[in-house]
């Protein structure tokens, strides 16, 4: 950390205290990622920012999010969780989905899916609902004074470090209520937001284990590779769907490639099939069609013959 960074946190530590001794409310935004995890440990057992000032809230995205987020917010805060939807005007739903419909009927000259030049599915279905709750809790609570904290960081993308860390939000403050939006953790590198998750002896959601850089989305429109081929090996049903709507739209999912291709890490060519049964002739004429992922056909097969077939070491390392 710089001498500048350091002076710039200080100053706005100092700010927060001044706000939580004037009584402010912290709505923490908690998606169930890493990075919302160490922010709500860092804000309610780092800084001891007092209990009752904090709220969490969590904007669900429906079937589109990782099944369990939830439960994983749930096991790890010791405030109630607050969940709130985005819906349309007539009441119903709005999903990421049927915003991609939706965007499709009435503009289908424009990409359909969410991209960094038009990210409407964050103000959409994230950042509106949550303001939206925090004007009516804090209404609720006869209070007018509020901090927006988020688990947003520098490193995540150069469009994020851009961003200031503290300051007021206008959307959200009128002449009765002040807002300000805080990064608390915008300096820290992944490393230290693991460490800190850790340093508390809690675990991030389970994928992360597996690999994942992201969670939220399991098929953001920003994940690696390894996050959309994770995405579409534990929810296949929720990747059909996203397949079915880049074919109705036109659209890929990503500026440059399919959902497909973005999942598909690995082409598989079957050099010899000496020593294969039928069952696993079939697997592997489908894999060499559908470009399996390396990960879907090395947990489907393990046993010698198929890690010669595919040039896995006796380690279990690739070298195709
Ligand atoms: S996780 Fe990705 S796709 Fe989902 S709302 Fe956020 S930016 Fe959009």
């Amino acid at each position: 950390m710089t001498k500048l960074q350091e002076i710039t946190d200080r100053k706005i530590e100092a700010q927060i205290w001044d706000l939580a001794n004037q009584g402010a409310i912290f709505y923490v935004s908690h998606s169930g990622g890493k990075d919302s995890q160490a922010t709500y440990l860092y804000l309610s057992s780092g800084l001891h920012i007092p209990t009752s000032q904090i709220v969490v809230v969590h904007a669900d995205l429906g079937e589109v999010e990782w099944t369990g987020v939830k439960d994983h917010i749930r096991n790890t805060i010791l405030h109630p969780l607050n969940v709130v939807s985005a819906i349309y005007k007539d009441g119903s739903e709005k999903t990421l989905l049927n915003l991609v419909e939706k965007r499709f009927d009435t503009r289908p000259e424009a990409p359909s899916w969410p991209s960094s030049a038009a990210r409407y599915c964050t103000s959409d279905l994230k950042r509106g609902p949550i303001e939206k709750f925090i004007r009516n809790d804090l209404k609720a609570r006869g209070k007018t004074l509020a901090v927006n904290v988020c688990g947003i960081r520098a490193e995540e993308s150069s469009a994020r470090a851009k961003k200031v860390p503290f300051q007021q939000n206008d959307r959200l403050s009128i002449a009765s209520r002040t807002v300000y939006d805080w990064y608390p953790i915008f300096d820290w590198s992944t490393d230290e937001v693991f460490q800190c998750i850790a340093d508390y002896d809690e675990k991030p959601f389970w994928a992360y284990a597996e690999g994942n850089d992201r969670l939220s989305c399991v098929f953001c429109v920003f994940g690696s590779k390894g996050d959309i081929a994770r995405g579409r090996k534990y929810r296949p049903e929720l990747f059909a769907k996203y397949v079915a709507l880049e074919e109705k739209t036109g659209y890929s999912v990503f500026a440059k490639e399919s959902i497909i291709a973005r999942s598909s890490q690995f082409t598989v060519t079957v050099t010899h099939r000496e020593g294969l049964d039928t069952e696993q002739v079939q697997f592997f004429t489908e894999a060499e069609v559908r470009a399996f992922t390396r990960e879907e056909v090395k947990w489907q097969y393990t046993d010698r013959v198929i890690c010669e077939a595919l040039d896995i070491d006796e380690a279990g390392d690739w070298t195709a």
